[in-house]
């Protein structure tokens, strides 16, 4: 094999995780199937069975986790408010995409750490 590995890896050709969540990738065949709207899990892998939905029991925290996430971004809207006072169209046209594009990102994030850990942990060993 021609690439070097550039850190101790267990997993042999996995996508980081960072990737995997971007694209929605199956933890069992790397299918783009893990997600079936922007934010929300399918129910099972349309193109190798996996029971995602079974994954993700436990994975509960994903609502205190965007609502912490959109506190965070309410409060730094306010504080950009008070520091600039831009008008409201241009608060608006700035801080709805930012957070709407954050909280997706987040819940794709955690949801696809998740389902990779319940994956590894079901995995015999
Ligand atoms: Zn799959």
């Amino acid at each position: 094999m021609s690439a070097g590995p550039s850190g101790p890896t267990e997993n042999k050709g996995q996508p980081g995780l960072v990737s995997a969540a971007l694209s929605g990738l199956c933890p069992r065949c790397g299918a783009k199937t893990l997600f079936a709207a922007p934010a929300a899990l399918a129910d099972a892998c349309s193109a190798c069975g996996l029971d995602i939905l079974a994954l993700e029991r436990g994975g509960r925290f994903v609502g205190v986790v965007t609502m912490l996430l959109a506190l965070v971004l309410i409060l730094a809207a306010l504080g950009v408010d008070e520091w600039l006072r831009p008008p409201l169209w241009a608060s608006l046209l700035f801080w709805a995409p930012v957070t709407i594009g954050s909280v997706i990102g987040a819940i794709r994030l955690y949801k696809t750490m998740w389902v990779y850990h319940q994956y590894e942990e079901s995995q015999p060993s």
